[in-house]
């Protein structure tokens, strides 16, 4: 069913077709544009925004330990500085956690984060992907391994066809047309507001209304946001005290929506980061995820040829599912118990050492199964 409003073909190219159009120009879209046209796919990119990076979704800290960041982890305009370890609050308990510089920490960089999204665009456009800005992916069928791939722009309704289409449209992309109906949503506003402050350490604080509270320092100040989360159920529970409090803010609203199941896509049409529901809230996970599905998806079609992309199901399933069901379970285990078992469960781990940033990681460490994690927490998930 296509969109009502005028409907007409790419003028761009008329009649082209494209072997892959990638929706979304964030980390996890950017990744991919960039391996299918090196690759020598024709690959169309669009994004509703007017600049790519702007407004920016994301407290700064991010992983940019893989091979192919070696250059943008150099660069100080993107790169503002490497925190030595996050502290973890809960309560009056706190643990740390040291990045061990190694692939798969979920941090080691505090960034600016609009330049390094328009960095990543930039290189996809650079080996030959096409980006439309202001440009928003409305609806896809698919049809005999043919997706004919709808997209709003300046009003009006174009359809195109394609091979292939990468759907990386981050939260916000499962707004209106493009929703996936299993998706139960949680939607945010967020804004995000530099102040001074000298502390020198990253803080992920976990109140006691269950909402997070990141603050991370940059060489210019801090980004400090407080996220709301599914065990608050309401955005409504959060004291506006507790938002004005500090300094900045996710707020509750329409813009931004949190999937709360992982979704690897369908046929020929994959997800990709936060739009296949990929992002530890507790651990800042989001980006590297974005860029590991962005990477394994074009991988899947690039090698693919006529056949399926069961493989990108599967390598993400082994790779990133497994783990994250696993983050999921105790994450939603914290969300659900009480702030008293939760400094419980912060005391015991506050005996061992953590040199990786990662939940499994600290289960694995805390020599704790989940099971007894839950029992400590005194609740059971399924
Ligand atoms: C408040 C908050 C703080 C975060 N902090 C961190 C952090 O510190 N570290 C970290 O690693 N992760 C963090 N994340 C996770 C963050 O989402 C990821 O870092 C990363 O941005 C995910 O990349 P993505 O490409 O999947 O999605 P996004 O970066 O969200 O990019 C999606 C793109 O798709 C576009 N789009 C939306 N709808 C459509 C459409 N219909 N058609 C076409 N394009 C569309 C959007 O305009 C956007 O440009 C945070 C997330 C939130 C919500």
């Amino acid at each position: 069913m296509w969109d009502a409003g005028i409907v007409m073909s790419d003028q761009g190219d008329q009649n082209k077709d494209y072997d892959a159009v990638v929706a979304g120009a964030g980390p996890a879209g950017s990744t991919a544009a960039l391996k299918l046209s090196e690759a020598g796919f024709s690959t169309l990119m669009i994004d509703p925004k007017m600049e790519i990076g702007a407004p920016v979704i994301c407290a700064d800290l991010v992983n940019l330990s893989f091979p192919d960041f070696r250059e943008i982890a150099e660069d100080k305009r993107i790169v503002l500085s490497r925190p030595a370890h996050v502290e973890l609050k809960s309560g009056s308990n706190s643990l740390k956690f040291f990045p061990s510089g190694k692939e798969g920490d979920a941090f080691n960089s505090v960034v600016e984060r609009d330049r390094l999204d328009k960095e990543m665009a930039s290189r996809a456009i650079m080996s030959g992907a096409r980006l439309k800005i202001r440009t928003e992916l409305i609806g896809a069928s698919e049809e005999n391994d043919i997706i004919e791939v709808s997209y709003k722009t300046g009003g009006k309704t174009i359809k195109v066809r394609t091979r292939n289409l990468i759907v990386a449209t981050g939260f916000q992309g499962q707004v209106n047309n493009w929703s996936r109906d299993t998706t139960t949503a949680y939607s945010f506003d967020f804004r995000r507001k530099i102040s001074p402050n000298e502390n020198a350490t990253p803080v992920i604080e976990l109140r006691s209304d269950h909402s997070l509270n990141y603050n991370v320092p940059r060489n210019n100040g801090q980004t400090n946001c407080i996220m709301i989360n599914e065990g608050s159920g309401k955005v409504e529970s959060v004291p506006e005290s507790i938002i004005k409090g500090a300094g900045s803010i996710i707020r509750g609203s329409k813009h931004l929506l949190l999937p709360k199941d992982v979704n690897f896509g369908q046929g020929r049409i994959l997800y990709a980061g936060s739009a296949a529901g990929l992002y530890d809230r507790f651990f800042m996970s989001g980006f590297r995820e974005a860029v590991f599905s962005g990477s394994l998806a074009a991988n899947a079609i690039i090698e693919s040829g006529e056949g399926s992309l069961e493989s990108y199901r599967q390598n993400l399933e082994k790779h990133v599912y497994q783990g994250m069901e696993v983050q999921k379970r105790f994450r939603d285990a914290l969300y659900r118990s009480g702030t008293e078992k939760i400094h419980e469960l912060f005391l015991k781990l506050s005996e061992f050492e953590y040199n990786e940033v990662s939940v499994l990681e600290l289960i694995n460490r805390s020599g704790f199964s989940i099971n007894e994690i839950e029992n400590i927490l005194g609740i059971e998930t399924s």
